[in-house]
């Protein structure tokens, strides 16, 4: 036994712990086979808050790694063998061995073994020196900080690689990274001379089932989705290259099939991804059923980048949707061309505002008890060139593009001057109604517009009247219900056009601030031949009775129709028996006739024909 000073028994007597030092630096695994050296520097760092675990050898020092997980490793460099250098080596090659600081223990302070310490993997060098235990403390507490800072860096690059990739609901490669894998894939694909498919699969309505269900429904059902098309990926025969499913839309996946041997491979997978969507989904307690469009492409028959054969299949994606959905389509060049010609409709319709080739029709809205014009409906026509086109044709377009919003300001400021215009030319105020779009509604910044045009021409309350369509009023409530309120609150009246062609319940409409309801034309157009319409027609009545609405049947277009709507306590109606829409001047001379009998049903007390009118003589 070698003499001991008293010194050092007292450093020694403190490592058995009896004043229990602060343990906050973390653990060490001190390693020396020189039991009195070690007891030594045991003592020395744990008076300094180390939680020492000791090893006489390198067999029990990988054991005490491997159990204790050290944040730090102190190890003499002079054991026998093992030496230090040796069971350094062998500590890297253990499980979570690579990264954990090693700081060797060397008496020789040389070149030679400074230089071997650091083959052997060790992270620094400390000489050994009896006493200088602060220093060697400081040493460890630095480099287990750096180590920690480095895992944490580590782990959060790691993180973010993750988020920049991955999508976070499904933790399928999100749009970004299926961009760099279908990149690489298609150099592998030209290098070799091979083809590649893609499908992408969108899930047809998920915004309405996100709206109406809510966000965490979505969720769940596009997590479900996600589920099946992968296994219906793996259900397939094995392919030399996996096959990969990415999330790249919210409501759009991707199927990459690397190597693709046959056009019938194509087509087996698809339908595969159609069967996917056979099944019901539970979401929420509900079965929903979801169906799914499907655009295909094939590298290089459709294209050659990446950029191009996404837009592709986007396209036959849409085209499918557009066709009411469900079912897969090919890519062809014609869809290309299509939607170039609505490209260029688009760019003209951006132009059509400044080159004033947008104006407004008017259809009077009749009184058949009165024979009057108690209204008109401003209707939109674009003036392309040579061409007239129809509502139908650019309003989809306009919707597509946002250019709805200027266009529909631009129709609200035109109505409200055409108002005021007709007054002081001494023809009454009527009221004036201007169609909505859904798509407006949705996006929640009516009002000010609204407010603006009526303040700049004077409008008075009640004489400017908004329609919007069943569905547009039926979807988001959350942000509908508001903007309705504050247009009420304004003065505008409020129609829901084209009705009976939505779900609209009673206690729905009761919910919303509305004043007049519009029977769809397609039910006035059939009360002669089918028993249904003529019943919807006369529940609509009721309904808009019960409900203090007034009733407006459009697009009526025989004297037999307007009876029978009378007949049915139908008094306001439009349609081309009346005036096709027709442009403000002479919708001035339609005004200046007054009253009709020609419009007057005969369950009306029709005055005879006012002045102006063909025959009067009043
Ligand atoms: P809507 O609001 O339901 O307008 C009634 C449509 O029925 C008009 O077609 C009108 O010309 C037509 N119509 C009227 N009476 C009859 C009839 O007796 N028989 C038949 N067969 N049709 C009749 P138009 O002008 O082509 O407008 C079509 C749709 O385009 C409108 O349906 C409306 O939804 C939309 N639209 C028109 N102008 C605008 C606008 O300024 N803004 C917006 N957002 N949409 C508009
Ligand atoms: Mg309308
Ligand atoms: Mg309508």
């Amino acid at each position: 036994m070698k003499p001991v000073e008293p010194a050092i028994a007292r450093l020694a007597a403190l490592a058995q712990e009896q004043e229990a030092p602060r343990l906050d630096e973390g653990t060490v695994l001190l390693v020396d086979d020189d039991g009195i050296v070690r007891m030594l520097t045991a003592a020395g760092l744990a008076e300094r808050g180390w939680r020492v675990i000791e090893a006489d050898c390198g067999a029990r020092a990988l054991e005490l790694f491997e159990r204790e997980r050290p944040q730090v490793i102190a190890l003499d460099a002079v054991m026998p063998d093992p030496d230090g250098f040796a069971i350094c080596e062998r500590l890297r090659r253990l499980p979570g061995g690579a990264h954990v600081p090693v700081v060797m223990l060397t008496g020789l302070d040389d070149e030679q073994s400074i230089g071997r310490a650091y083959d052997a993997g060790a992270t620094d060098f400390f000489v050994k020196t009896p006493g200088r235990w602060t220093l060697l403390s400081q040493r460890l507490r630095y480099l287990t900080r750096s180590s920690r800072v480095r895992e944490e860096l580590a782990r959060s690059q790691a993180e973010l690689l993750k988020l920049a990739n991955f999508d976070a609901l499904t933790a399928l490669p999100n749009r970004r990274h299926f961009h760099e894998i279908f990149g690489d894939e298609l150099q592998r694909a030209r290098a070799r001379d091979t083809r590649l498919g893609l499908l992408l699969v969108g899930v047809n309505r998920f915004r309405q089932i996100n709206d109406s269900l809510g966000p965490r429904a979505g969720d769940q059902l596009l997590l479900e989705i996600s589920r099946r098309l992968i296994e219906a990926l793996r259900r397939d025969d094995a392919t030399s290259r996996p096959r990969v499913v990415a999330r790249v839309g919210g409501d759009e996946f991707a199927l990459l099939l690397p190597d693709l041997k046959s056009e019938a491979e194509l087509d087996r997978v698809a339908a595969r991804a159609l069967d996917v969507f056979q099944q019901p989904f539970p979401v929420d307690g509900q079965e929903l059923f979801i169906t799914t469009s499907i655009g295909a492409v094939v590298f290089p028959a459709d294209g050659d980048e990446v950029d191009a054969l996404l837009g592709r299949s986007d396209l036959a994606m849409r085209a499918i949707e557009e066709q009411g959905g469900s079912g897969c389509l090919r890519y062809t060049e014609r869809m290309n061309t299509t939607r170039r010609a609505h490209w260029k409709l688009e760019s003209d319709l951006h132009r059509a505002i400044g080159l004033q080739q947008l104006r407004l029709l008017y259809q009077p809205k009749i009184d058949a008890a009165t024979g009057r014009i108690v209204g008109a409906e401003a209707l939109m026509r674009w003036q392309r060139d040579a061409e007239l086109v129809s509502p139908a044709v650019f309003i989809p377009a306009a919707e597509d593009s946002g250019l709805i919003v200027p266009i529909t300001e631009w129709a609200l400021g035109e109505a409200c001057r055409q108002l005021d215009a007709w007054h002081r030319a001494g023809l009454g105020r009527i009221p004036v109604s201007v169609n909505i779009s859904g798509f407006h509604l949705q996006r929640g910044n009516l009002t000010a517009p609204v407010k603006a045009c009526m303040q700049a021409f004077g409008i008075s309350p009640g004489l400017l009247e908004l329609e919007i369509t069943e569905t547009a009023m039926m979807r988001n409530l959350d942000v509908v219900l508001p903007q309705l309120r504050a247009l009420k609150a304004l003065g505008v009246v409020l129609s829901i056009d084209d009705f009976g062609t939505g779900y609209s319940s009673l206690a729905y409409l009761k919910r919303l601030p509305i004043d007049i309801l519009k029977i769809d034309r397609s039910f006035v157009g059939e009360l002669e031949t089918s028993r249904d319409s003529a019943a919807l027609v006369a529940a609509i009545m009721a309904m808009g009775q019960g409900l203090k609405l007034d009733v407006v049947a459009e697009g009526v277009e025989t004297p037999a129709q307007m009876q029978r709507l009378a007949d049915r306590g139908c008094r306001f109606m439009q349609g081309f028996l009346f005036s096709r829409p027709v442009p403000p001047d002479q919708f001035a001379q339609l005004l200046a006739q007054g009253s009709r009998s020609d419009w007057c049903a005969s369950a009306g007390q029709c005055p005879p024909p006012a002045d102006g009118g063909e025959g009067s003589d009043r």
